[in-house]
């Protein structure tokens, strides 16, 4: 009798205690717009930011209603503008093309390697041949490419990079925190990344005059003196009469069940981690399944896992999909043709100008993708990898 796996794989952990009591605060107080605050009091959204640019070591954080918001308010505070060329992955997610269309900008894709970071080669020549002047990278599923090379290839031709941290909040290379490297660096608090307020996001930089920017695009009117991880007034003093309010605050209801999550986020990546080499070692050697490497430079956010099946065709591949969903096992699939649920491919998003990418084709054609919620005991990570190894090498053999 073949065994069934039965947990969710879109099944969150609850909020921790601590930030339900804090949003019960907040609601009782009626004040949760963030600039809505009693003398001498620090709304929940302005610690919330100190705390996270302590965390990811930025010098400024913002928060704000989501990560796409994020990355279309980093793209307006860098000054792009409609007809505007932007570099960004071939592999990603809806949002990010979205966010460059949003401001009227072209997104053009870089190729994937078989690591599934960006092609480093691909990139620098598009560098060269387009005149873009921002890149938006994409730590699509959290894996980093090499950040110093790509930061050679971006600074040597005055390409502003923006890191898109969805996937890579709490992730670093060589030590470095993910989003230190580029302009700005937005992240996701939406439920299925890695701290959960249903929607909502950040932006971090160093930069006073980006980040001033952005905080007046976000919406702060003429309050942002009230906050506390952003640029000093000066910063704002000719930038507030240029810069178009795009309401899209967090708010202090939001902020008050993030925080307790930001404090137990260490916690929580060894845990995503211990599932992620679970499911990991269980795939080894499984014939005609390749694992991603993951470098030693890298430090992962094991919150979601991906293989290639680099010689199946696709009826085999929609034949492990279905025999794994059969007993409970959702895999996502980055090659099919249309788009399905969160999942699409660069040549579904039929705004953009076509394009082609040979490589992207032939990888996204063998990818599969599973998500691995904290929700799931490491026993369940070895029971759906088994389900996974049993399914593809039954497929495998059966051709
Ligand atoms: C989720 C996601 C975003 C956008 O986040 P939202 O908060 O849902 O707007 C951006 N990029 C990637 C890669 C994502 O997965």
């Amino acid at each position: 009798m073949n065994t069934v796996f039965k947990g969710s794989f879109t099944q969150q952990e609850p909020i921790p205690d601590a930030g339900i009591e804090a949003a019960l605060r907040v609601m009782r107080g009626g004040r949760l717009h963030r600039y809505n605050v009693v003398d001498g009091e620090i709304a929940e959204t302005a610690l919330l930011e100190e705390e996270f640019a302590a965390y990811t070591g930025a010098k400024y954080a913002l928060g704000l209603a989501s990560g796409g918001y994020a990355i279309g308010c980093a793209l307006r505070a860098l000054g792009v503008r409609s007809g505007d060329k932007v570099l960004t992955n071939g592999f990603t997610l809806a949002p990010v093309p979205g966010a460059i269309a949003a401001v009227g900008g072209e997104p053009v894709f870089v190729e994937v390697t078989e690591d599934l970071t960006i092609d480093l080669d691909h990139l620098a020549r598009l560098v060269a041949e387009t005149d873009a002047k921002v890149l938006l990278l994409s730590h699509m599923r959290g894996h980093i490419c090499d950040m110093e090379l790509l930061m050679q290839i971006c600074d040597g031709a005055g390409v502003k990079v923006v890191e898109d941290c969805a996937h890579t909040m709490g992730g670093a290379w060589k030590g470095v925190p993910s989003g230190r490297h580029g302009a700005m660096a937005a992240y996701s608090t939406q439920t299925y990344k890695h701290m959960n307020s249903g929607e909502g996001g950040f932006l971090t930089s160093d930069d006073p005059d980006l980040m001033a920017r952005a905080i007046i695009l976000s919406g702060s009117y003429m309050l942002y003196a009230r906050h506390r991880a952003a640029p000093p007034p000066e910063a704002f003093e000719q930038v507030k009469w240029v810069t178009p309010n795009v309401s899209g605050r967090m708010d202090n209801l939001r902020a008050a069940i993030l925080r307790p999550q930001l404090a137990d986020l260490p916690r929580q990546i060894e845990r995503w981690n211990s599932l992620y080499r679970a499911v990991e070692d269980g795939l080894r050697n499984t014939p005609g399944l390749k694992i991603i490497d993951r470098p030693a430079e890298e430090s992962i956010v094991g919150s979601s896992i991906q293989v290639l099946l680099p010689d199946f065709t696709p009826d085999q591949i929609g034949e492990v999909l279905k025999a794994c969903g059969t007993r409970g096992v959702e895999l996502k699939w980055f090659g099919g043709a249309e788009p399905v649920a969160f999942t699409s491919r660069y040549d579904s998003w039929r705004y953009a100008n076509p394009q082609s990418l040979p490589n992207t084709d032939r990888i996204l054609a063998g990818l599969l993708d599973m998500r691995l919620p904290l929700t799931f005991s490491v026993e369940d990570a070895r029971l759906i990898s088994e389900i996974i190894r049993e399914e593809v090498s039954r497929v495998a053999l059966a051709s």
